[in-house]
């Protein structure tokens, strides 16, 4: 599994996944989901509602994902994760851990082959970057030495896609120091 880092907007990435930072409600909110949300168009609401009225009446729990089609986006998918929100109190690191743990499980059960990935919670979730970066990394290369049910993982393109230049400098050099 190779993993890239790229300064940019996710939602132009030419993958087959991109991973929103959503919130529980899966009905919008700001930042990349909101970015997300107006380059998919309408139908990617729609799909959030349905699956707020079937599978997840309660929202989609903190570390949890889940797949909708990307409709306008380049990407085939969006896979919807839920950060933990620091100013909420959710401060456990294995919460993170676990949202590019399940998306990459759900991206690998949608037999995608690139998935790129956001800041997840460094932004209006208050986490420190340089942490999401450490987390995010560790979590993706230990889900790649793990295969999936005895197999080997389908994703073999990991992207970590950064809005500004300082983010994409500080997950660099988090590669870089993980080996
Ligand atoms: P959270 O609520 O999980 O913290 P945010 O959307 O507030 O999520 O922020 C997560 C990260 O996504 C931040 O670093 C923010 O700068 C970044 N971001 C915002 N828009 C985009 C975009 N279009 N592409 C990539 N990253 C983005």
């Amino acid at each position: 599994m190779r993993i890239e880092i790229v300064e940019g907007d996710i939602t132009v990435r030419p993958v087959d996944a991109i991973v929103n930072a959503a919130n529980s409600s899966l009905l919008g909110g700001g930042g990349v989901d909101g970015a997300i949300h107006r380059a998919a168009g309408p139908e990617l609401l729609e799909a959030c509602r349905e699956l707020r009225a079937t599978k997840l009446p309660d929202g989609l729990a903190v570390g949890a994902a889940v797949a909708t089609p990307g409709f306008l986006l380049p990407a085939k998918w969006v896979i919807h994760t839920v950060g933990p929100n620091r100013h909420a109190g959710q401060t456990n690191p294995a919460l993170l851990a676990s949202c590019f743990t399940e998306s990459l499980r759900i991206a690998d059960g949608l037999g995608a082959r690139s998935v790129a990935f956001p800041a997840v919670s460094a932004g209006v979730y208050g986490w420190d970057a340089r942490k999401v970066a450490q987390l995010g990394i560790e979590a993706v290369r230990a889900y790649a030495g793990r295969p999936l049910e005895g197999e080997k993982p389908m994703v073999e393109l990991v992207e970590f896609v950064l809005f500004s230049e300082e983010t994409a400098g500080i997950f660099r050099q988090a590669l870089e120091e993980s080996g």
